[in-house]
Order: C-alpha cells, then sequence, then structure tokens
C-alpha cells in the first residue's frame, strides 16, 4: 500500500527561489491544461512538445498526468453533481506545488537530488533535508513513488511516497462481519459470536443537523468565507471521527484474531435502485464509502484482508432458516423463533455471506 513521508528541505537562498518559481510553473501549467481540456480540446494525446513551460521535461510531462487525472475526475464529478443538480466547480490549483516520479528525483544521504528550468536549461538541485533514522531505513528499504514538493505550515517540504510491503496474509483466524449503518454507525460480528457497537449515530446525526441549520443561516446572509469555513469544519470532524470508528473497528477485529473482514460493496452511488436501506440518501454513501476506505487502509496495515460482500437482503434475511422479511423497529423477529438486533442481524449476514463482489469498494461512480 501507498504511504508517504514529509522530509523538511534546508534550501540554499538560491534554491528556495528556483523551487518557489517552479512550484508556481507547475501549478499554471496543471491549470492551463485542465482550462484547454474543460473548453473541448483534448489533451489526451498531448506531450511535451504541445505544452510550453519553463519546466524540466520530466515536469512537464507530470503536469500533464495531473491535469488528465484532474480532468477524469472532474468528468465523474460533473455527472454525479448532474444527477443532484448541483454545477461542479472547475478545479484550480492554488497553492504552488509540484510533483516529480521516481525515475527523476533521487534520495542520496541526508540529500535529494531532483531537476527544475535555469535559463531555459533542466538542472539538477542537489538539496540538503534533515532525515529521521525511520525515514532513511524507510526509503532504503521501500520502492519510492512520487516526491511531492508541497507547502507545509507556510514551509517547503518534501513528501516521499512510497510502497510499504504489507505483512504476508495469514488464512487461519477469524472472520469479521461489519455492518455500517446511520443510526449506529458500525456494529461488528466475529464468527464464534464477539459483537461490538461502535460510535454514536446520535451525536453524528446532531452534528450534522447543526451545521446545517448553521449553514443555512449563513446562506441567507451570503458570507461566502464563513460557509467555506463551516463546511471545512464539518469535514474535519467527520473524517476524524471516521478515523475513530475504523481504528476502534480493527484493533477489536486484531483482539479477535480476525484475518478478514468483510464489509457491504456500496451500491453505485449514481444508481437509484434501492439494493438496502442505506442507499436512500446518496449522500451517506459518500460517508460510508470513506468509512470503508479507513477501514481497508487500517486493516491492510494489520496484516488483516478486506473482502466485498453483496448487500441485498444483509438487514432482512433469518441466519437460521433463511427467511426473507423486514426488521420491526430495532428488532428482528423470525417465526422460526429467532430474534435479534436488527444492526446486528446485518453483521452476522455479512460476516457469514459468500456472495463476494470483489476486495475493493466502488471508486466514486464506478
Ligand atoms: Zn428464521
Amino acid at each position: 500500500m501507498q504511504l508517504s513521508q514529509t522530509v523538511k528541505l534546508y534550501m540554499t537562498k538560491e534554491q528556495q527561489s528556483l523551487i518557489k518559481a517552479t512550484m508556481r510553473e507547475y501549478i499554471n501549467t496543471v491549470n492551463n491544461l485542465v482550462s484547454i481540456a474543460i473548453n473541448g480540446i483534448s489533451i489526451v494525446k498531448y506531450t511535451t512538445a504541445d505544452v510550453k513551460a519553463n519546466l524540466p521535461s520530466a515536469l512537464t510531462n507530470q503536469c500533464i498526468r495531473d491535469a488528465k487525472s484532474i480532468i477524469k475526475k472532474y468528468n465523474k464529478l460533473a455527472k454525479y453533481n448532474k444527477d443532484i443538480k448541483a454545477v461542479a466547480t472547475i478545479p484550480i490549483l492554488r497553492k504552488p506545488c509540484f510533483y516529480i516520479n521516481n525515475q527523476n528525483y533521487k534520495v542520496d544521504g541526508d540529500y535529494i537530488k531532483f531537476p527544475v528550468f535555469v535559463n531555459g536549461k533542466s538542472k539538477r538541485l542537489s538539496v540538503k533535508t534533515k532525515m529521521t533514522t525511520d525515514q532513511k531505513t524507510i526509503f532504503a528499504n521501500n520502492e519510492l513513488g512520487t516526491m511531492r514538493i508541497v507547502y507545509k505550515n507556510n514551509k517547503i517540504v518534501a513528501q516521499i511516497v512510497y510502497k510499504k510491503k504489507e505483512s504476508a496474509y495469514n488464512n487461519i483466524g477469524n472472520v469479521m462481519g461489519v455492518d455500517l449503518g446511520i443510526k449506529c454507525p458500525a456494529v461488528s460480528y466475529v464468527s464464534g459470536g464477539n459483537i461490538k457497537f461502535y460510535g454514536n449515530g446520535r451525536k453524528n446525526k446532531y452534528m450534522r443537523r447543526y451545521y446545517k441549520c448553521l449553514l443555512k443561516k449563513l446562506q441567507k446572509g451570503k458570507h461566502i468565507d464563513a460557509i467555506k469555513r463551516i463546511n471545512n469544519k464539518e469535514q474535519r470532524i467527520m473524517r476524524d471521527i471516521d478515523h475513530k470508528l475504523s481504528h476502534d473497528i480493527v484493533k477489536t477485529a486484531v483482539a479477535h484474531d480476525v484475518k478478514t473482514i468483510k464489509l457491504e460493496r456500496l451500491a453505485n452511488i449514481r444508481s437509484t435502485t434501492r439494493t438496502s436501506r442505506k442507499n436512500n440518501h446518496s449522500l451517506h454513501n459518500w460517508s460510508f464509502y470513506r468509512l470503508s476506505q479507513f477501514i481497508e487502509y487500517k486493516a491492510k496495515l494489520a496484516g488483516i484482508t478486506v473482502e466485498y460482500v453483496n448487500p441485498a437482503y444483509t438487514s432482512q434475511t433469518c441466519p437460521v432458516c433463511g427467511h426473507v422479511h423486514h426488521a420491526n423497529d430495532r428488532n428482528y423477529v423470525c417465526k422460526c423463533g429467532f430474534y435479534i438486533h436488527r444492526d446486528v442481524l446485518g453483521a452476522m449476514n455479512i460476516c457469514n455471506s459468500t456472495e463476494y463482489v470483489g476486495d475493493s469498494n466502488i471508486r466514486h461512480a464506478a
């Protein structure tokens, strides 16, 4: 899996001004390419020869790749927004930065070497850094990916992506089914019988409603900056909640010797078919998606496989006799005598399900 490390840079004055100029030129180049594509000219076949930029060709190439991926995301989002009758804003990079692929930079002792452009020519800079012993070990033992030169807390730093070797999977172990919901954010069921509830659905709902109310008031007054700030704050809080939930779920899995976590595969977010109660609000799917991603990420680090199962009928099927019917209220009672809390039923059926639909969740709009 891909992780990254942030490295402090100790640049000379000259290096700093060259790097700053490169960062600005880089985002301008990407933004230009994006605007060309949005105005209807395809950039799919663009090469460095089609792009005029004061950048080394390695960086110009990266600009083209970045612009293409921005356009791809934008097109998906535009389609999604059309469905909810909103307009997707055109993506613009504002924070100066640049990306270099692993062929074009080198970590060498305490230095990082990469090209910039000086007087129409590519020039290799060798920038002093301060790496921790851990970072040096990581860089020496893992396959390195893209390096990003970005601002962090107003300082220019290098973020180096690397592929972490995952722990070897061991399939002898327990299986855990996790049911994600709105009223109850998550319930886990481990083969063998352990049940655990996570998070506080009522609190989350209250938070969402509180911010929605606040935003409505601000929108009436057209306080654009305040709206943005509140929106970001809400997103941050929800993200933190998902981090905590996923952490707790994986911790429980590790404690119960779980080797496989099963989650429901989310339906296509543009789809209107109601395959489960969770699709009633397509926006909720975005938060289920994020939480699944967090669980997947943390599980992988712990050497646990994540599998996705078909969500159809997981909250309606009796695990004892197989009868399918809706739960009344919070309890599921079957005519065969079996009864259980509705949310536990979901986790139990997910745990027992063999209707696999892959090892990866949907990517935004499938
Ligand atoms: Zn039954």
